[in-house]
């Protein structure tokens, strides 16, 4: 993903002071305030290690290699909220509708590509991780997005508020995204499942977008067991899509 490299160059700055990086050999220094940013296995890590201790780091090296029982349930499990089992595929729509070499990011992007030009953003650094940050504050400058895509990771967020404001933040004016929530869905953890979402909850969530548009869709039907006595409820899922246009406001009144 070279060419990836040369446009993250031009995207990212400091996350903590906002300040331009200065770029070394294997990492990147903010002489502002001094804050270093190490690159490893080709990603630039923007997570402090301390918080990253913080995390269920034995299950997420799980994950990335999918060889447990307990990755491949987990992995099974996913699949059930995203686009792999949904009547239509938002993601696939979405993509189809930006042109290559946009500058396309993944918030939580785990350890899928969905096309070369995509810059993938995850707290985790998964081999397909471009930049190893937190989604709530990103090293994008602002107004440089063109496109953004979160895909059930929302709930696993416990500021999604913050999520959403950082995306107005890094969108350029006209930018747009697509976030995938589930409404109805057990608990999945991994590290952890704050919240399901409503419909008024995303509009409240993405109000300062100037379109936002939820649509509401019939997901596959799971069953849940419960112990001690085992039986099984049909339920069904429901999955969120939101597609907002950036706030155009800020352009107006800047010129
Ligand atoms: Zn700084």
């Amino acid at each position: 993903m070279e060419a990836n490299k040369r446009r993250i160059k031009d995207l990212i700055m400091c996350p903590h002071c906002y300040s331009d990086l200065k770029w070394l050999e294997d990492s990147l220094q903010c002489p502002e305030c001094n804050a270093r940013f190490p690159i490893q296995n080709g990603a630039i890590n923007f997570i402090d290690y301390s918080l990253e201790k913080t995390w269920d780091s034995e299950f997420q090296a799980e994950q990335m290699f999918n060889k447990t029982l307990t990755a491949k349930l987990y992995n099974a499990g996913k699949r059930l909220v995203n686009n792999e089992y949904k009547p239509r595929d938002h993601i696939r729509e979405f993509m189809s509708g930006v042109r290559q070499d946009s500058i396309v990011v993944e918030l939580g992007s785990g350890n899928r590509r969905l096309r070369s030009d995509v810059i993938n953003v995850d707290i985790f650094p998964f081999p397909n991780v471009d930049l190893v940050a937190d989604i709530k504050r990103t090293p994008f400058r602002d107004n440089t997005v063109e496109f953004a895509i979160l895909d059930t990771v929302l709930e696993h967020v416990p500021e999604p508020h913050k999520v959403t404001r950082e995306l107005h933040r890094i969108l350029r004016p006209e930018g747009k995204v697509v976030c995938i929530t589930p409404f109805v869905f057990p608990y999945h953890g991994y590290p952890k499942h704050y919240f399901n979402f409503s419909k008024d909850g995303l509009e409240f969530l993405f109000r300062d977008f100037s379109e936002c548009k939820v649509e509401m869709n019939l997901g596959p039907i799971y069953f849940r067991n419960t112990l001690p006595l085992l039986y099984r409820v049909r339920v069904n899922s429901f999955i969120h899509f939101v597609k907002g246009l950036h706030f155009f406001l800020s352009s107006f009144s800047s010129t």
